[in-house]
């Protein structure tokens, strides 16, 4: 049995995110809390994010009232599959002694996150000068000659031999995903993230036709396409290796329920996998980065370049920089974190 307690947060952002739902300016989420009959305390982060397909805070918030202030692991465990944000947390929360398991890796590269247009250019210098050798711009934002021709200048401000990822967010048809991944065939371009999505909302049949075009521009172009939008949920990522997806998985452990057992098929499979964040705080950080750092696969830029991310900084993981330390996410006191929202 455990005591079980759960605290809500509004976190406003320190800068309000632009999404294709549009303007993000608040994070709403939870922390939970287990403590067990010997006295060891635990935490875990609910951070949904409803407009990828995942329960609201709202919706995870109910369940947790009903599970009451003393709780099984055996109740825990039967919280419903569609839950998956809460079930990550309560999972993480379960395991969270498996943090001896970050023994693989040391210290992991963290992608730069550029913005989003000309912007890019003024600021990868500094990014580079920093330490980063991963960058990652938003395209598909602006007319797509002007992006197009605004490649070549930010190639040219790359150091030798960094990376450069592009992340679409879903935003183009086919004629403008041939014509981008036609130009980065060329080009030191690691992956193209998501460059075609249809979501559930536009029925069976346009999510098909998103899927049968995915697999068709990854099969007839050199440049390795990411999923992210289109890996959600556990199902989603079984799903895409089934399908014998060889691009890259842009995985948000946040969002993907138990974690287990989907990390054990990636890892069978020997999937490329981006550890990403969800935008959460330092809690669900740390278990997010834990599984990063236990995975059996070459390591990959972590998409955790958000913080700063929070108007108030206790919420945040560690500091922007071009690596995160194994020892740094050891050393994330989810306790302040939860004692902040006293
Ligand atoms: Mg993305």
């Amino acid at each position: 049995m455990f005591h079980f307690g759960f605290r809500r947060y509004n976190l406003p952002f320190r800068q309000a995110v632009r999404t294709a739902h549009g303007v993000w300016a608040e994070r709403e989420g939870l922390l939970l809390r287990l403590e067990d009959q010997s006295g060891i305390v635990s935490f875990g982060e609910v951070a949904p994010i409803p407009w990828f397909g995942t329960e609201t805070r709202e919706e995870s918030e109910a369940v947790c009232r009903e599970l009451g202030a003393e709780v099984s692991a055996e109740t825990l465990a039967a919280v419903p599959e569609r839950y998956g944000c809460l079930r990550f947390a309560l999972a993480s929360a379960l395991k969270s002694d498996a943090a001896a398991s970050i023994v693989g890796k040391k210290a992991l590269p963290v992608a730069a996150l550029l913005p989003a247009g000309r912007a890019a250019l003024d600021v990868i210098e500094s990014k580079a000068e920093a330490g980063f050798r991963t960058f990652k711009w938003k395209v598909g934002v602006a007319d797509i000659g002007d992006e197009l021709a605004m490649l070549d200048d930010l190639i040219a401000k790359l150091p030798s031999g960094a990376k450069l990822r592009l992340d679409a967010n879903g935003a183009w048809d086919r004629r403008k995903a041939e014509r981008w991944l036609g130009c980065c065939a060329e080009r030191p371009v690691e992956f193209v993230e998501q460059p075609c999505f249809a979501s559930a909302s536009q029925g069976a049949d346009a999510c098909r036709r998103s899927d049968e075009l995915l697999l068709g521009l990854a099969n007839d172009y050199p440049t390795p396409i990411g999923l992210d939008e289109s890996v959600v949920s556990a199902g989603d990522v079984t799903r895409w290796l089934e399908l014998g997806w060889s691009g890259v998985f842009v995985v948000k452990p946040a969002l993907l329920g138990e974690t287990a057992a989907v990390i054990a098929r990636l890892e069978k499979a020997k999937a490329r996998v981006v550890f990403s964040s969800a935008l959460e705080t330092a809690v669900g950080a740390k278990a997010a980065l834990r599984l990063a750092f236990a995975y059996d696969g070459e390591p990959r830029a972590l998409g955790f370049g958000v913080w700063p991310l929070f108007r108030d900084e206790r919420f945040d993981g560690p500091y922007q920089a071009p690596f995160i330390r194994a020892q740094d996410v050891l050393a994330i006191n989810e306790e302040a974190v939860w004692n902040a929202l006293s």
